[in-house]
């Protein structure tokens, strides 16, 4: 484990009726709100009517941007921008799931910025300073409520990057799973995905004494393989929902991860996928993840031999200890489809054409990608291959 300095600014209210301390919370800000949100659910849900009454008796002025779409566009966020400088506003409240909440923090750095966002979310600018927001989640998958990264997609060129900065923390994140009961049973399915997904890119580093972190790892992804199935087959069981959502949370807040790095080539891969077909994220991962386990498993085997006992109890007996990384690999492939997440991208109709493009995009940032191994460009395409 290495030295690490660990701060995680943003207020987190969890569980039923926490929506109540909205308004205690905008009490710190001005006037000017920005509410922003995707293609309508939650005004089918009626969290929208639940959120506008609460501003409406504390007394603000309401400006909206509605349809963020999933795997949002720099597009979007230059509107939002553009919202924030035209109306002077005060407050961003985010109110969905990750993808308006990554466009949120897209607008909140880019309001407070002279240069244009893509060049921020591209690394040719940097953040300086960001507009104060809030979340309100309904969706428990990637995090976002709780840390400051934000992927963000260009349509034009299409590409689909990961950003940060210091400053795209939210205020305060406001987390009822009574909110999350309407996700589809496909949404439900990825965020499930994604939220082990987040477990597995800290799981597989070289960093020696991460033993406290490999146990709150592990402890993540038991969970959620005893939790995943049941709420699928259940979708409006309110304790169910509340486990994976706090479950989302702590994937990727930081708190499982101190003094080390994680992997994230398969983010990477994922995101190339994305960008150029446009699928879900968890999806893209399902798919992904066992491909790049059995790719990189000779760089660590005793890493994926722990993973292949601990999490899923693999039966070591008569096999050798790569065997048991390989059963373990095996048996995530089979738990992910066995929930209904896809296994190849010909489930969404990629064939060969595409991967030469998709591969150019894993190394248009950088030559090379990954921190348990280092990928190039022939990499990527030995992978997308292997899940076509
Ligand atoms: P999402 O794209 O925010 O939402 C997916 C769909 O679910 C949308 O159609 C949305 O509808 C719907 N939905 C959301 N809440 C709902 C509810 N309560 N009831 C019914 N439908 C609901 O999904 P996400 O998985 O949270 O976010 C995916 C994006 O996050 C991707 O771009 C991914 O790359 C990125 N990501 C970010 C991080 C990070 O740390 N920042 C980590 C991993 C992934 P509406 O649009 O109508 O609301
Ligand atoms: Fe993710």
């Amino acid at each position: 484990m290495q030295n690490f300095i660990f701060h995680n600014p943003t207020k987190l209210y969890f569980g039923k009726n926490q929506l109540e301390n909205l308004t205690q919370e905008l009490s710190k800000y001005g006037k000017n709100i920005l509410v922003v949100y995707g293609g309508g659910s939650i005004k089918r849900n009626g969290v929208y009517d639940q959120v506008m009454t609460i501003l409406k008796n504390a007394d603000k002025q309401v400006f909206e941007l509605n349809g963020v779409e999933p795997n949002p566009r720099v597009s979007t966020a230059r509107k939002g921008i553009e919202l924030c400088r035209e109306h002077q506003i005060d407050l961003l409240l985010a109110v969905g799931g990750g993808s308006t909440i990554d466009c949120t923090k897209a607008i909140a750095v880019g309001a407070k910025s002279d240069n244009d966002i893509w060049d921020i979310v591209t690394k040719k600018a940097q953040a300086t300073d960001a507009l104060p927001f809030g979340t309100v989640l309904t969706l428990a998958a990637t995090g976002s409520e709780m840390n400051a990264g934000s992927v963000i997609t260009n349509w034009e060129t299409k590409e689909k990057h990961g950003w940060g900065s210091p400053y795209s923390y939210p205020a305060f994140s406001i987390l009822d799973p009574v909110f999350t009961k309407s996700v589809p049973k496909d949404q439900t399915i990825y965020g499930i995905v994604d939220i082990m997904s987040h477990a597995l890119e800290h799981y597989f580093h070289h960093e020696p004494n991460t033993f406290l972190q490999d146990r709150m790892v592990e402890g993540i992804l038991q969970t959620m393989v005893e939790t995943g199935p049941k709420l699928v087959k259940d979708l409006e069981n309110e304790t169910l929902r509340a486990t994976v959502l706090y479950n989302g949370t702590m994937a990727l807040n930081g708190m499982v991860n101190m003094g080390y790095q994680g992997d994230w080539a398969t983010h990477n891969l994922e995101h190339a996928v994305s960008a150029v077909h446009d699928i879900p994220h968890g999806g893209g991962l399902a798919i992904l993840f066992p491909h790049w386990m059995e790719y990189v498993i000779d760089e660590n085997v005793e890493r994926f031999k722990q993973f292949a006992l601990r999490v899923f109890h693999v039966d070591p007996e008569g096999k050798s200890d790569k065997e048991i990384g390989l059963e373990g690999i095996k048996q995530l492939r089979r738990f992910w489809t066995e929930i209904g997440a896809p296994s190849r991208l010909s489930d969404y109709s990629i064939d060969e054409s595409t991967i030469e493009m998709m591969a150019d995009h894993t190394v248009s940032a950088r030559e090379e990608f990954g921190n348990f191994k280092k990928l190039n460009k022939q990499d990527s395409i030995h992978i997308y291959r292997q899940a076509l």
